[in-house]
């Protein structure tokens, strides 16, 4: 959000050639780009300098991912939500939704489920919950996930998507072996995501 609430004016002025060169050349060492570099790309309007970034977007496409299509399940933990998002079922105010936290024991059961149907990836799904101690359930519940060994397999990895945590407990997770860390904004309008998600 805070790209889009700097000056588009201040932000566009920095878009030149030479300025977009060089980010797209970095991008292709696969280091990664700061955020800096991200909203320079993000105001490119020249078709020309988009065409490029296009060419080096789908490069490094290639070169991370190939030609291959990786698929996850998704597993959900628990629909208990503190938040109003008005286009989730999950929001608090939605008393015609049952609500459920899986115990370990069924995280477990699921999680063979899944490694019998041969999933290597899952991503862990919870609401926005401040029950005490939701953290230590989130990592116990990723180690459940990785204890699974079936005949024809495990989890290899555990993606999750839950509530932002500040930065030790991203580091809890980063312990824990993730795959990736998934948040979700539905929109960059800062009304819209003022009126869609009024959060507690
Ligand atoms: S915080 Fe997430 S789970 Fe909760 S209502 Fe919003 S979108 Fe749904």
């Amino acid at each position: 959000l805070r790209i889009w609430q700097k000056k588009w004016t201040e932000r566009h002025s920095q878009v030149t050639p030479d300025r977009v060169e060089e980010i797209l050349k970095r991008a292709l060492k696969l280091k990664g780009l700061d955020q800096s570099d991200v909203e320079v790309l993000m105001d490119i309007e020249e078709p020309e300098l988009l065409e490029k970034l296009f060419v080096t977007a789908e490069r490094v496409k290639e070169d991370i991912y190939g030609r291959r299509i990786v698929l996850f399940a998704p597993l959900y933990i628990s629909n208990y939500c503190q938040n109003e998002c008005l286009y989730c079922s999950f929001r608090a105010s939605n008393r015609g939704l049952s609500r459920v936290k899986l115990s370990q024991d069924e995280i477990l059961a699921e999680t063979e489920y899944l490694v019998r149907q041969g999933h290597k990836r899952v991503l862990m799904v919870a609401g926005r919950s401040m029950a005490s101690k939701i953290l230590t359930n989130i990592l116990e519940s990723i180690r459940t996930i990785y204890s699974v060994h079936e005949d024809n397999g495990e989890i290899r990895r555990v993606n999750v998507n839950v509530a932002p945590l500040d930065v030790q407990g991203f580091k809890y997770l980063k312990q824990e072996g993730i795959g990736t860390y998934q948040i979700f904004q539905e929109t960059y309008h800062p009304e819209t995501y003022a009126n869609s998600s009024p959060c507690r």
